[in-house]
């Protein structure tokens, strides 16, 4: 079973990849970790990805294209994978099929974790911080016991300038924008389910876990 998990910041794709890689036993790959292990394993694509980053430059698509190949060819994938964070565009949308047949195989499903714009604004500029010891609160997930206060050595919480809404309602924006196309080719190829992401973090995976089952029957 080879899964695309795509989600917008806060909407807990993170918490459901774990969910998902714990219960059917794939690996799950993150561009992140993708780009760590080729470089300091030295391989031949790590060493070029590496000369980009260094240079503070976008690592090209040949290139990154080229670590996804390497890394789904691995043994592990034999029985499906959990990409996460790749692919970012159509082109690399197109490439991963492409790469995907070289290997005999397909994207099974886009899961697309979905939640509406003014509930991931509430979720990421609801994280406050003490002045005091740095410990993070969640208004809404995780409050402190007296507002405004850490229980821990009642300092005072302050929000972080990244969190303020004006800043994340830009960065959901921007994301928002890029990521419409990819979902778009998704859904003409017929493989994108979307899951109402709003629900507890329980609901949402039992939703998830019914798409992923239709699969092993
Ligand atoms: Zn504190």
């Amino acid at each position: 079973m080879n899964i695309v998990l795509m989600g917008l910041p806060g909407a807990g794709k993170g918490t459901q990849a774990d969910k998902i890689v714990e219960k059917y036993a794939i690996p799950h790959i993150s561009t992140g970790d993708m780009f760590r292990a080729a470089i300091s394993e030295g391989t031949e694509l790590g060493v070029k990805a590496k000369s980009f980053m260094d240079q503070g430059s976008l690592v090209p698509d040949e290139v990154t294209i080229g670590i996804v190949r390497e890394r789904l060819s691995q043994a592990d994938c034999d029985e499906g994978f959990l990409l996460d964070g790749f692919p970012r565009t159509v082109p690399q949308a197109e490439a991963l099929n492409e790469l995907l047949a070289d290997l005999g195989k397909k994207v099974t499903y886009v899961i697309n974790i979905n939640v509406e714009k003014e509930e991931l604004i509430s979720r990421l500029t609801g994280r406050r911080i003490c002045k005091v010891c740095g410990s993070s609160y969640h208004l809404q997930f995780d409050p402190p016991k007296v507002e405004g206060r850490c229980d821990k050595d009642d300092g005072e919480l302050y929000q972080r300038a990244d969190d303020n809404p004006e800043t994340v309602t830009n960065r959901l924006e921007v994301n928002m924008s890029q990521t419409q196309p990819l979902l778009d080719f998704y859904e003409k190829q017929g493989v994108l389910k979307n899951v109402d992401g709003q629900k507890p973090i329980d609901e949402v995976f039992k939703a998830v876990d019914a798409i992923l089952q239709q699969d092993e029957q």
